[in-house]
């Protein structure tokens, strides 16, 4: 991997995709600056060098020019961070910006207006790639949570840059841990998959159980391998189109050898909402009018036992409707097992926006080994998959 650490930059003009998708209130106030703060190794480093910076990012996914995503909040923030002025230009291709970039100094900053404001970005455009490029001498991906898509400012932009295309230290630092449990896991390696949906996430299912010692899956998407196997399931959420898929995961882990667990106990309700008086009943037995809508205190305390047994973890997808008070036991619970494997010494990753949201609501992130900034990005590469972001810059 060549990294920016290769080089010095001094008196270059780089151009770096960052990753500043972040949350936005209702009042454009930014709720969590964590992709802000994770970028700051790589532009810092590049600025001590002496280079001059033009960043490049997404926030959301406008259709053209909405004010409701412009990086305006990003561009405040950052200046924070950095404790500096920067140039925010919310053209792009106007003349006004081409002479900002072309003006800029050594370790000054420049960030550019959201790059999908224009179509070209997320199909790949050769010619708005070329526009853009011009603007720099070295091009830097440092956009791990956006490095699974094939767009104009994460890939088609590389090949101008021959020669002068590098990782940024958080592209690098992501794929480092990922690998690490891919290829280099201590044993026991359990994976924890939960999360209401089966078809998102069958395939890194499918690509870890050559891998792990032990799949715990947990989560709605539970009820679907339960249904697989038999059980009654109720009104839980799960996939029918799925369930051979589900069959076809279990035998394969059969196969191999591979221990599976799955909840023996849920928390049951009627309906998904705080009001519902929740009842435990065994997970393969629901009755027809109620919903599994988190693990039972007997799957907890078994999930838990597995994980303070292993040495790595990998996690995606909370066990319960965590959002809900009453069915968010299973995922603290979970947690709070992670973060102890942890603190003895094991290695955990933790990865997907809403396994990210449950271990800070109980502030156990400083608690993990590693929590990944990028949702879709991880599940790609577990899957197996290259991501046209990392492929760019490795040609
Ligand atoms: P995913 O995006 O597939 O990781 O799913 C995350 C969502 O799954 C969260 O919003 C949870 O509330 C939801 N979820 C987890 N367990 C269940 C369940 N048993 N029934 C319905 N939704 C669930």
């Amino acid at each position: 991997m060549k990294t920016i650490n290769s080089n010095s930059f001094k008196g270059k003009k780089v151009l770096i995709r960052v990753d500043f998708n972040v949350p936005l209130d209702q009042n454009q106030q930014i709720s969590d600056n964590t992709r802000i703060v994770e970028s700051l190794p790589t532009i810092n480093k590049l600025l001590n060098d002496g280079a001059a910076l033009i960043l490049i990012s997404h926030l959301g996914r406008p259709k053209g020019p909405e004010p409701a995503y412009s990086l305006r909040p990003v561009a405040i923030e950052l200046q924070k961070l950095l404790n500096r002025s920067i140039y925010f230009t919310r053209e792009l291709f106007g003349e006004k910006t081409k002479e900002v970039a072309k003006q800029l100094k050594p370790r000054e900053v420049l960030l550019l207006e959201n790059i999908r404001f224009y179509p070209e970005e997320e199909k790949g455009d050769e010619e708005f790639a070329k526009e853009l490029a011009s603007l720099a001498d070295v091009y830097v991906n440092d956009a791990f949570g956006t490095a699974h898509r094939d767009h104009t400012s994460t890939s088609t932009i590389a090949k101008f840059f021959p020669n002068e295309k590098y990782f940024g230290l958080l592209l690098a630092k992501e794929l480092t841990h990922l690998d690490m449990v891919l290829y280099n896991a201590k044993r026991p390696f359990t994976a924890i998959i939960g999360g209401a949906k089966v078809s998102s996430k069958i395939s890194i299912i499918q690509n870890l159980i050559d891998k792990v010692d032990n799949m715990i899956i947990g989560g709605g998407m539970a009820f679907t391998f339960i249904k697989a196997l038999g059980g009654k399931i109720g009104k839980s959420i799960h996939e029918e189109e799925s369930l051979q898929m589900a069959n076809e995961a279990v035998n394969q882990m059969t196969l191999k050898g591979v221990n599976l667990y799955l909840p023996t106990d849920a928390i049951i309700a009627k309906n998904i909402a705080n009001g519902e008086k929740p009842e435990t009943c065994p997970a393969e037995n629901i009755p027809p009018d109620m919903m599994g809508l988190d693990i039972g205190p007997k799957t907890r305390k078994r999930f838990a036992e597995i994980i303070t047994k292993s040495r790595t973890l990998l996690w995606n997808g909370p066990m319960g409707v965590f959002e809900i008070d009453n069915f968010k036991s299973g995922t603290k619970a979970i947690a709070i097992a992670v973060a102890s494997t942890t603190i003895g010494g094991g290695y955990s990753l933790i990865g997907g926006g809403d396994t990210v949201a449950a271990v800070n609501q109980y502030n156990l992130a400083d608690e993990v080994s590693y929590v990944s900034t990028g949702g879709g990005a991880m599940l790609e590469y577990m899957e197996g998959k290259e991501l046209p972001g990392v492929k760019a810059i490795l040609d």
